[in-house]
């Protein structure tokens, strides 16, 4: 598939990537039915809120050190701004940088802009974030309010680009555009590789860039043990490293539902090789995952001794951890692909996955499978090689964070383990008193050491069962007893 970069918008997930949010069965099943070409998105009759793709273009441009978000939108659009900010102040400690916040701007639409237009409001912010911080570049967020009035953002933005002499981009994230709010993810990467990323001077063999989130650094230490350097995008970095990762020799991703685009394009417009492999969660992901970076920098040598070592630096205690939490049933929630990978990991330390609420599915990636299949024994993406290598999924449900489908579930399934990517969706397990792991760093289980941290961790949250009980005793459900008795997807491809 051919992203393009024409284009001032990204196309959305639903449209280029054939992206679901409703299905409910297992997971071959959804496997067969991605694989065969036979997935339709199931709307559902009644829906909770949800997110939305603004969010998740802002949570990648607005740690960008040297640059200033601008939201194109009312105010309460900006909600998200605290939110990563706490994010940023958190987890810049990972990277050995100050602490210090975000720098970010609202241009408040109101409801004359709503009528008069808010172009002149953006032009004005545009010059007031250049005088106020002499940022590197400019990224402008659009929201659901600047998309309906039909503010011209591309051409604000281009002729700002012209008088001041940096980048500003327009980052095509309106709100209603796309069910799946992970085409946020895209509309900044589509935002950077337009307007910041150059061609590369000079290629640098030994650089890869890694795209995560703003987790804890594990690469540096194992990709020494290559001689390879580690390049963390997008969060944290300097316009000046965005400007060079086309020199990169090749990139890696810690999840493909938020890295898939920028890897394509940066392998389509420079000719950086992709690393296909399903995430390094469990043993045989990690092995795939190190073996096809090996044959992209040529270190297939340097990689099977790095495998071969670290294996056995994990085995013993493995082991013993597979023996502890064998039989121990768990539930998971979380994003696509890292949900995949927890899912992975809970099944490599002996657990049983009883069910899952997953928050979209990619039937596929930007990359069109590649070599991602030979890894997936002819899968094109996350969930089939989790099937493939560790069986199936009962209680697969994709769920937008629909918490009345979750807690349905929870309470009928009645796990011993509920692990949950997000904030929101956690207290639920807890309300139920079902122990609870919140997983905020992505790097954690990631690798063969992740495996164990994981399985450390979770027999410390296993021991906190009475005071899970202890939690729900003192919470009231918002929920009836009729709902709790229907099947959680009563609402899905309802009337
Ligand atoms: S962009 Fe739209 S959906 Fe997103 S926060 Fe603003 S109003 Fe809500």
């Amino acid at each position: 598939m051919r992203i393009n970069l024409e284009h001032p918008e990204v196309q959305k997930r639903e449209e280029r990537l054939n992206s679901i949010s409703g299905f409910a069965g297992t997971a071959r099943e959804l496997c067969d039915k991605s694989n065969s070409g036979r997935l339709c998105d199931k709307k559902r009759s009644f829906s909770q809120c949800l997110g939305c793709s603004s969010g998740n273009a802002i949570c990648q441009s607005i740690m960008i050190q040297d640059t200033v978000t601008i939201n194109h939108a009312p105010l309460g659009c900006a909600g998200d701004f605290a939110d990563f900010n706490f994010t940023n102040r958190v987890n810049r400690g990972f990277r050995n940088l100050e602490i210090k916040n975000c720098r970010a701007i609202s241009t408040n639409l109101e409801e004359k802009d709503t009528i008069y237009g808010g172009g002149e409001k953006l032009r004005k912010t545009i010059e007031l974030a250049y005088e106020r911080y002499n940022p590197k570049a400019i990224f402008v967020t659009a929201s659901c309010a600047s998309g309906i009035i039909g503010d011209d953002i591309e051409s604000i933005t281009n002729e700002a680009e012209e008088k001041l002499g940096i980048p500003v981009a327009y980052i095509s994230c309106e709100g209603f555009r796309s069910k799946l709010w992970t085409t946020g993810f895209d509309a900044t990467f589509h935002g950077i590789l337009r307007k910041v990323v150059k061609p590369p001077v000079k290629k640098q063999d030994d650089l890869i860039n890694v795209i995560n989130f703003w987790g804890s650094d594990i690469f540096t230490d194992l990709f020494k043990r290559l001689n390879l350097r580690p390049n963390y995008i997008v969060p944290f970095s300097t316009i000046e490293q965005l400007e060079k990762i086309s020199e990169a020799t090749a990139t890696v991703q810690i999840c493909p539902t938020l890295g898939t685009y920028l890897a394509a394009g940066l392998e389509q417009e420079y000719g950086v090789k992709e690393v296909k492999a399903p995430v390094p969660y469990g043993l045989k992901g990690t092995d795939n995952w190190f073996r096809e970076l090996g044959k992209i920098t040529g270190k297939e040598k340097e990689v099977e001794e790095l495998i071969a070592k670290e294996k056995e630096k994990i085995a013993p205690k493995l082991k013993e951890l597979r023996e502890k939490l064998k039989g121990k049933r768990a539930y998971v929630t979380a994003g696509a692909a890292h949900g995949h990978s927890i899912i992975a990991l809970l099944k490599e330390l002996g657990l049983e996955v009883t069910g899952a609420g997953i928050f979209h599915h990619d039937p596929k990636y930007d990359c069109d499978g590649g070599a991602r299949n030979k890894c997936c024994n002819g899968s094109t993406e996350s969930l089939n090689h989790v099937v493939n290598t560790y069986g199936d999924v009962p209680n697969f449900h994709v769920c937008n964070k629909q918490a009345f489908e979750l807690v349905n579930n929870l309470n009928r399934i009645k796990p011993d383990l509920l692990i949950a990517r997000h904030g929101g969706v956690s207290v639920w397990g807890i309300k139920l008193g079902i122990p609870t792991l919140l997983v905020g760093d992505e790097q954690f289980g990631l690798g063969y050491q992740g495996i164990i941290n994981y399985g450390e961790k979770i027999l410390q949250i296993l021991n906190t069962k009475e005071f899970s009980e202890n939690i729900a005793s003192h919470s009231l459900s918002p929920y009836s007893d009729w709902w709790l008795s229907q099947p959680a997807n009563k609402f899905i491809g309802g009337k």
